[in-house]
C-alpha cells in the first residue's frame, strides 16, 4: 500500500504542528510520500510564510532592503528547528536565497522557498530523502504545466524512493527557471505525486475534518461529507466550496485514485473521500449545498425565438466576444435567460446590449442584479422521488421567492436562483429539510 500525504501550511505553522505531522506519518507504514506546503498562519492575524516572502521579493525588485523581511521569515524556520530539537541549518540556503533576491531571480522563484525550506525540515524530521520539486515537477517555457514529462520524472525518480519528502507548489521549466501554481497549489503537486507512483490513496491533511454540506457561516456545525464523487465536487466548488486547489482532483481523477480529506488536529476523524464513482448510498438525499451572491440575469424575449436556428448560438456570441462567462442559461418558448457574475457583466453592459441587439433583434431586453445561485447537489436525487417538491416546499416556507430552477438531466444538481437577501434563508431552509429532519 502507498499512500501520498499532503500537508497543508497550518498543519505545518510551527513545531508543534510538525510534532502531529510526524506522529501521523509514522502511524501507518504506507505513509511514504510526503508534500510539505510552507508554514501558515499560527494565530489569527498571523501572516503565512509565502505571503512574506513575496512581501519581501517585492522590496528587493524594487531595489529596498529586505534585511529585516528575510530575517523575519528565518526566524520562522528557526523556531521549528529548535522546537523539534533538529541539528540542521539552513544557512547556506538563506545565503543562496538572498543573493538571488538581490540578482531578481523572479517573484515565482522567491515564493516557491516557503516549500522548499519547509521540505528541508520535514526530510530531516523523518529521516526521508527531500526530492527538490525542481527536479521532477516540469513545466513549459511560456509557464503553462507539462504534465507528460513531470509523469515521467517524478515516476523515474520515486520508483527508487522508499520514502521521499517533495515539497509542494512548485517546479521548474528544463533550463531551471523555477515556476509555481497558483495560490494553494501544493495540493497540485500532491495529486500529481500520487499520480505518478500510481497510489492507493492520496491523504490531503488540513484543518478541518473533511467538507462540510454547507457553509459553516450560514449554518452552525454543519454536518461533514462522508463520501462524494468527483462529479459532486465539481458542482459544489465552482459555487464557492473550497477546500482543495481546483485543479488538485484532474490528475488523480484520470487514474481512479481516491483523495480523503483529513484533519491534522483531530487525525481519529475520518475525513471526506472524495472518489470516482461509489455505490455508497450517501448518508442524506443531498451530498452538499453551496452558493455564491452576486449574479445578474439578462432575459430575451423575442416572439418566435424557438423556431429561429442559431438564436442561442447568436446571443452567447455577444457574450463571449466581450470575453464574459457565463453561468446558466433557462429557456422559455419565446424567452431566454443569461446568468451572469455580475462583476464581470456591470463594465460591459451597455456593449452588451447593443450586441444583443445587433445580433438577434430581441423584442425586449430586461435585466436583473443582486441574485445569488444556490446548488444543491447530490448523486443521491436521481433516484429519490420529491426532492425538488421538497426543496421548494421547504423554500416556500421560509418566504423565499424562487427567480430561477435549473436541473440539467444528469440530476446530480438543482441550481435555484434567489434574490441575495434571501440567500442565508434559503441554503438554511434547504440544509434544514434534508439534514435536520433526517429523510
Ligand atoms: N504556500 C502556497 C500558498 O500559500 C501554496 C500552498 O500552501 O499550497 O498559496
Amino acid at each position: 500500500m502507498k499512500k501520498v500525504v499532503k500537508f497543508g501550511g497550518s498543519s505545518l505553522a510551527n513545531a508543534e504542528q510538525f510534532q502531529k505531522v510526524r506522529e501521523i506519518i509514522k502511524g501507518e507504514e504506507s505513509r511514504r510520500y510526503v508534500v510539505p506546503s510552507a508554514p501558515g498562519k499560527r494565530f489569527d492575524g498571523d501572516i503565512k510564510v509565502t505571503d512574506m516572502l513575496y512581501h519581501c521579493y517585492d522590496l528587493a525588485s524594487s531595489e529596498k532592503d529586505f534585511g529585516n523581511e528575510l530575517k523575519a521569515i528565518k526566524e520562522r524556520y528557526y523556531e521549528i528547528i529548535r522546537g523539534l530539537n533538529l541539528d540542521l541549518s539552513l544557512e547556506e540556503e538563506f545565503n543562496q536565497i538572498e543573493k538571488d533576491f538581490h540578482d531578481h531571480v523572479g517573484v515565482e522563484y522567491a515564493a516557491s522557498r516557503g516549500e522548499f525550506l519547509n521540505g528541508k525540515i520535514m526530510a530531516a524530521y523523518l529521516g526521508y530523502e527531500f526530492v527538490d520539486a525542481a527536479s521532477v515537477i516540469r513545466f513549459h517555457e511560456d509557464g503553462t504545466f507539462d504534465m507528460k514529462k513531470t509523469d515521467m520524472l517524478l515516476g523515474k525518480k520515486l520508483e527508487k524512493c522508499e520514502c521521499a519528502v517533495i515539497p509542494g507548489f512548485y517546479g521548474a521549466c528544463e533550463d531551471g527557471t523555477v515556476k509555481t501554481f497558483s495560490r494553494g497549489g501544493s495540493d497540485v503537486t500532491g495529486s500529481l505525486v500520487a499520480k505518478a507512483i500510481q497510489a492507493d490513496l492520496y491523504e490531503n491533511w488540513t484543518d478541518v475534518s473533511g467538507f462540510l454540506l454547507t457553509d459553516p457561516r450560514i449554518v452552525k456545525n454543519p454536518a461533514v461529507i462522508e463520501t462524494i464523487t468527483y462529479r459532486e465536487l465539481r458542482e459544489l466548488s465552482y459555487m464557492g466550496a473550497t477546500v482543495l486547489h481546483e485543479e488538485a482532483i484532474f490528475p488523480v481523477r484520470k487514474e481512479g485514485i481516491p483523495i480523503n480529506i483529513r484533519n491534522t488536529n483531530c487525525p481519529e476523524d475520518p475525513g471526506t473521500f472524495i472518489v470516482e464513482s461509489t455505490c455508497r448510498k450517501p448518508k442524506y438525499t443531498i451530498t452538499g449545498i453551496a452558493g455564491k451572491r452576486g449574479f445578474c440575469s439578462i432575459n430575451i424575449e423575442k416572439s418566435m425565438m424557438n423556431s429561429e436556428v442559431g438564436f442561442g448560438r447568436k446571443v452567447l456570441q455577444v457574450f463571449e466576444d466581450q470575453g464574459i462567462n457565463f453561468e446558466h442559461v433557462p429557456s422559455g418558448i419565446d424567452t431566454m435567460t443569461v446568468y451572469v457574475h455580475q462583476d464581470e457583466f456591470e463594465e460591459k453592459e451597455q456593449q452588451v446590449i447593443a450586441g444583443i441587439h445587433r445580433a438577434v433583434q430581441p423584442d425586449f431586453i430586461e435585466m436583473e442584479a443582486d441574485l445569488a445561485l444556490i446548488a444543491v447537489v447530490g448523486r443521491g436525487m436521481k433516484s429519490t422521488r420529491g426532492t425538488a417538491g421538497r426543496i421548494f416546499a421547504a423554500l416556500a416556507h421560509a418566504n423565499v421567492n424562487v427567480k430561477m430552477i435549473d436541473q440539467g438531466s444528469s440530476e446530480l444538481n438543482i441550481i435555484i436562483g434567489v434574490e441575495n437577501r434571501d440567500f442565508e434563508t434559503a441554503v438554511k431552509a434547504i440544509y434544514d429539510i434534508f439534514v435536520m429532519t433526517q429523510l
